[in-house]
């Protein structure tokens, strides 16, 4: 055992861990909290007119008190107007709305801001995002939305830069490179503020990333401060005493892939306590065996402070506390998921609490202020763990799940995209449900024993060819059956499901609920839908002709409430199994801004026909070598965006349909030669080479030709 790790475990046994110190030095004061337009106080006081802040108020509620539009008279809802978007690309954002107009983001990081009653563009910002930047991307070109503060429009871009735009007209007011370099950090999320700064993180956890969250100020840009999340290579020094503690809890050379953590979702602001409350994304690799990060008995290494919540000094970035949820994480289990501040009476005594469900499948309570663990209940089937100790909160990991270990497949519930992931949950203080959108699947891990570090695609030591959907009917079915979605009403109290709509699918849009004792949330089967939020029972829905991921938002404007929506099927979904095209007709991406009024009766154009095509491959005439080295190449660089065993989503090119499998070197023009770079397909030439690429084509021609004698 290396000195620092011996110092750090020491520090842990003799209870000196107390007090933990932030980086040496005290951080930079940075400008003064604006005093006009959209400030503290304002956002803090979340007048029902307005929506000023991703989750609407800082407690990241998704509650509005308007109930204009209510359970009596939803069915009056109509279309008042729309927009449509330049991309055909996932649509993640929550629209803003302040002083009448109303603020959105699309695919590629674009600014929009829109006359909030009729519709008219008043401007639009696009930051030029590279399209090549999509390699690096491990989930679409989303982007989850904008900040308001002060006169100010803040973006952050899918290449990891940090925009501050004039509200009045949409120009530059600065912008800084924030990310530590772009070939393994990307940024999706939406920007927080509070107290002068500027608050975000980045994604790249299943690239090379070392996961941080920084805060800038609001007026000049400046870097105040910056908290990584998993410590760096201790021959560098540990920046403060948490990275020191946490470098007790790794093993091996962790540092090398960057050890992941990243901050790519959820940052809650709490204005009780002054505290930035952030979750963290899975260890990297998933595979802890992958780059040795975990001791030979995989036991005991936490890897803090992945997929944990973790709560810091909103002023200095001094660690204050933290809440794992999953230990030694080789499962994608990130803690990325909305945090939610409220205030509730747990035996009697009234408890300021952070509400929480994780992609693990649990469902937490813990006291905001301490990070202490209230609660922890299963909201999903779940089979990594056998239960939470009663008093810690700590989950005791089923053994078998340990895949790297007992070799193999093991299939995980939930899978790797979570039992809830960014999709926002909303919470009623009125009926007392939290409403959650579920995805119901299992993901198949397998250890990649061959695993070596790559100059591109993911790092997650996963050997997908292993696991790729076989073109088995049964097998297949089963999966299909056992691939579904929900929203589910949840009593964070009880620990009770109260309701449950099932969907066919997963990965349906985020929620909102309001004081008309509705639920609004969009669906991957293309309906924009309002129940009731007692009783689940839908009032409402409205087709939106293409998949929806969102969360619908809600204002009001001269006396006149509206629910506003961004539709657009995208996302790390898209390139499942074909399970969604089997099961609902392939969500299509039409990317629009959806906005909604009591009798209004505007209409959509008619949409384009789903596209049928038939599978006409060329004749297979590979060797089995072939395919089986092709289907781990594709594994490795190609499924992430090219699907799963070869079937596409909506979003990009299924390659069993592609021209170029006839011809290799109209393939090679692409893959080495980098003929679409400027699509975002750039040249492999790094990490394929020709044979491999023979291979590669091989593959997609048998696959091509099993599909198509099954009749797909
Ligand atoms: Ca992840």
């Amino acid at each position: 055992m290396q000195v620092w790790k011996l110092a750090a475990t020491a520090a842990l046994a003799l209870g000196l861990a107390g007090g933990l110190a932030g980086c040496g030095e005290s951080a930079p004061e940075g400008s003064a909290p604006p005093t006009e337009g959209v400030t503290d106080d304002l956002i803090a006081a979340a007048a029902p007119e307005e929506w000023l802040s991703y989750g609407r108020d800082y407690g990241e509620q998704r509650f509005s008190p308007l109930d204009q539009i209510n359970a009596e008279n939803v069915g009056e809802l109509g279309l008042a107007w729309s927009y449509d978007f330049d991309t055909a690309r996932g649509q993640e954002a929550t629209p803003l709305m302040h002083d009448g107009v109303l603020y959105t983001s699309s695919a590629w990081s674009k600014v929009y801001a829109f006359d909030a009653v009729t519709g008219e563009l008043k401007w639009s910002f696009d930051p030029e995002v590279p399209r090549e930047t999509l390699v690096t991307a491990c989930c679409d070109a989303v982007n989850r939305g904008v900040a308001l503060y002060g006169d100010k429009v803040y973006v952050a871009t899918l290449d990891g830069r940090l925009i501050a735009l004039n509200q009045a007209d949409g120009s530059m007011a600065w912008e800084t490179d924030y990310v530590p370099d772009h070939n393994s950090y990307t940024s999706t999320g939406a920007p927080r503020v509070a107290g002068g700064k500027v608050f975000i993180g980045s994604g790249g956890a299943e690239y090379r990333a070392r996961g941080f969250i920084a805060a800038f100020d609001w007026e000049t840009g400046e870097e105040l401060w910056r908290w990584h999340t998993v410590p760096g290579n201790p021959d560098d020094g540990f920046e403060n005493d948490a990275m020191e503690l946490a470098a007790a809890t790794w093993a091996g050379s962790w540092w090398e892939l960057g050890g992941g953590g990243t901050v790519w979702d959820s940052i809650t602001y709490d204005p009780q306590t002054n505290l930035v409350l952030f979750g963290t994304g899975n260890a990297e690799p998933w595979n802890p065996a992958a780059n040795g990060r975990e001791s030979a008995d995989a036991e005991g290494d936490d890897n803090l402070y992945t997929s944990s919540i973790v709560a810091v000094n909103a002023d200095t970035g001094e660690y204050v506390w933290h809440f794992q949820q999953t230990p030694e994480d080789r499962w994608d289990y990130d803690s990325n998921a909305q945090i939610t501040l409220a205030d509730v009476e747990i035996d009697g005594t009234p408890r300021h609490v952070v509400m929480h469900a994780p992609k693990n499948g649990y469902f937490y309570l813990l006291d905001a202020a301490t990070g202490e663990f209230i609660s922890g209940n299963p909201w999903v089937d779940i089979n990594w763990s056998l239960g939470l100790d009663p008093a810690t909160g700590r989950p005791q990991i089923n053994p078998d799940a340990r895949y790297e270990v007992t070799g193999g497949v093991w299939v995980g519930l939930p899978g790797a995209g979570g039992a809830h992931s960014w999709h926002p949950q909303a919470w009623s203080p009125a009926t007392g449900l939290m409403y959650l959108p579920a995805n119901l699947a299992g993901f198949p891990f397998a250890a990649d024993n061959d695993f070596e570090e790559t100059e591109l695609g993911f790092q997650t030591g996963i050997d997908g060819a292993a696991t790729a959907m076989p073109p088995v009917p049964e097998v297949r079915e089963a999966i299909m059956a056992g691939t579904t979605g929900a929203l589910v009403a949840w009593n964070p109290l009880t620990g009770e499901e109260a309701w449950r709509v099932d969907y066919a699918g997963p990965w349906n849009g985020g929620a909102l609920a309001t004081a008309g004792n509705l639920v609004f949330q969009g669906t991957a089967t293309e309906e924009l839908r309002a129940y009731n939020a007692t009783s689940g029972e839908q009032l409402w829905s409205f087709a939106t002709q293409s998949g929806v991921i969102a969360a619908p938002m809600t204002y009001s404007v001269g006396g006149e409430q509206y629910v506003a929506i961004m539709v657009g099927w995208g996302g790390v979904w898209d390139v499942a199994p074909g399970i969604l095209s089997a099961k609902s007709g392939t969500p299509r991406n039409i990317s629009r801004l959806l906005v909604f009024k009591l009798g209004a009766d505007g209409s959509l154009p008619a949409p384009p026909p789903l596209a049928e095509r038939a599978l006409d491959p060329p004749p297979f005439t590979g060797t089995e070598a072939q395919v089986t080295a092709g289907a781990r190449t594709y594994a490795r660089f190609c499924g992430t965006c090219h699907g799963d065993a070869v079937v596409a989503g909506a979003l990009n090119p299924d390659l069993r349909h592609s021209m170029t499998i006839n011809n290799f070197n109209a393939m090679k023009s692409i893959v080495i030669d980098g003929a679409f770079a400027h699509n975002g397909m750039v040249s492999f030439a790094s990490d394929i080479d020709e044979e491999e690429l023979e291979n590669i084509r091989q593959y997609i021609i048998q696959r091509a030709n099993q599909d198509r004698d099954l009749g797909e």
